[in-house]
């Protein structure tokens, strides 16, 4: 079929391209690990790059400069960045002078280690380094070793207009950047440094700016998105304020913090018609006593009550979590907690990983990581496998149901058109269903596993 590549309608990403492609300008290829702000990141990065001059390439072996930006939050995450970076280095051979770059959060603890851990890189920027990102580049080119890892109190990146390599439709929107929580197990308030919100006014450029170029679909990205503050204005503010953005018709925030959601936030949810009745909620632990360990500030009890008052606010509300097994001194009867709240909650869908001692933290500094790898994988494997007849339970009860699909475009075997309905479930249509970003009204008929059929 003709529609397997990707639709790129015109004048909408397109749009965003520099002004001027040079085909002699040097070429950057960069790829993106971890979670959607990394994602957003990259755009950041690529329309820096782009504005200087430099120009985007999707084959590493056409490529002057190889950006990888990494997530440092688990080991696993740092080993696939490893091994994707040996793997990229082959083309060092055909091109000597090419840059490898390391860009996000491993940066801040690579910064003294990049001689003897990966010699052949030659760039380390962390998350407040991009403004200059170009520079930093540059100097690599000039074939300096370049470390700016500094993390910055202020930086927002004002005035900065990204370029993403996404779907023309669906849009991420950063609101905040940053962490203060620091729970015990992890390390971004470390790598990502304070929380900070991006003023209003740069939230709602942005969005304009999306809603111009024909995006439907916004989503906020913050690490605790609805701790969002600027100056006197909140979160709920703020999100009536997106609302209004015109061609803007659904809105998405990721991910809120259990003990941030206010009632002004919930009443918000539950009125303006424009924010998606979906919630990701990460709820890590089900027992008080890991809850407490993992300093996450609110309890079981409490987590149930918000739950239940974000059900009660908003119909048929979809909810997803982050669960993390195995945890500094979990116990089974602890485990057997997290299961209870899964069976209480019946969340749609679930992340789920093993805890994962990271250096930085304070439980990697003042508690023992004392769950063998086998009980860890044990828990893991219940957790999943509860999780899955959950998700599968979700699925059935949304056959029959009619929804408004947001079209995307061909599915990823081209034989279908998929879609996202408001709860964000994805849904596969018959081919030809829609023009992508328009709206279809389909009927559920089924699901895969994956996906619901309509
Ligand atoms: N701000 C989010 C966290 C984002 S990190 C929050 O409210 O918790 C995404 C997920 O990764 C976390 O929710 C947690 O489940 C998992 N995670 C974080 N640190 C981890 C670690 N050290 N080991 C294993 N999983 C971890």
């Amino acid at each position: 079929m003709a529609n397997l590549v990707k639709i790129r309608r015109p004048g909408t990403a397109d749009a965003q391209k520099p002004q001027t492609v040079d085909p002699d300008a040097p070429a950057v290829y960069l790829e993106t690990f971890g979670c959607q702000m990394n994602q957003a990141d990259s755009a950041l990065i690529a329309g820096q790059l782009g504005r200087a001059g430099y120009r985007a390439v999707r084959d590493p072996a056409a490529a002057d400069v190889i950006l990888i930006n990494t997530c440092a939050i688990r080991e696993k995450a740092e080993d696939r960045v490893w091994g994707r970076t040996s793997q990229l280095l082959r083309h060092r051979s055909d091109n000597p002078d090419l840059v490898i770059g390391i860009t996000g959060c491993m940066a801040e603890h690579l910064k003294d280690k990049v001689a003897a851990r990966a010699p052949y890189i030659s760039l380390v920027a962390g998350p407040d380094s991009y403004r200059s990102i170009a520079e930093l580049v540059d100097r690599a080119r000039g074939g300096a070793t370049v470390v700016d890892v500094k993390l910055d109190k202020a930086e927002v990146y004002n005035e900065l207009d990204p370029h993403a390599d996404d779907d023309g439709i669906s849009g991420f929107v950063t609101i905040q950047r940053g962490c203060d929580k620091f729970c015990t197990f992890c390390v971004v308030p470390y790598t990502r440094g304070r929380e900070r919100g991006v003023p209003p006014r740069e939230v709602l450029r942005h969005t304009r700016a999306l809603a111009e170029r024909g995006y439907k679909e916004v989503v906020l990205l913050g690490q605790t998105v609805n701790s969002y503050a600027y100056e006197d204005g909140d979160f709920a503010a703020l999100l009536r304020a997106v609302a209004a953005v015109d061609g803007i018709e659904r809105i998405r925030f990721t991910s809120p913090y259990p003990v941030d959601f206010s009632p002004r936030v919930i009443e918000v949810m539950a009125s303006e018609p424009k924010i998606c009745p979906q919630v990701h909620l990460p709820l890590q632990s089900g027992s008080d006593v890991m809850l407490e360990r993992m300093r996450r500030g609110y309890t079981r009890g409490e987590f149930l009550d918000l739950v239940g008052a974000l059900r009660n606010a908003v119909p048929n509300l979809a909810l997803s979590t982050d669960i993390m097994v195995g945890f500094c001194g979990e116990t089974d009867e602890d485990h057997q907690q997290t299961l209870s709240v899964m069976r209480e909650v019946r969340f749609d869908f679930a992340f789920m990983f093993s805890y994962s001692d990271r250096g930085i933290t304070y439980a990697s500094r003042k508690m023992t990581d004392d769950v063998t790898p086998e009980i860890k994988g044990a828990r893991l494997r219940e957790v999943i496998e509860l999780q899955e007849s959950h998700t599968r339970a979700s699925h059935e009860a949304m056959i029959g149901q009619t929804l408004d699909v947001l079209v995307l475009g061909p599915s990823k075997r081209g034989d279908k058109t998929l879609g996202r309905v408001p709860t964000f479930h994805k849904v596969l249509l018959p081919p030809g269903a829609g023009e992508p970003g328009t709206f279809v009204r389909a009927t559920i008929t089924g699901s895969t596993g994956h996906s619901l059929l309509a």
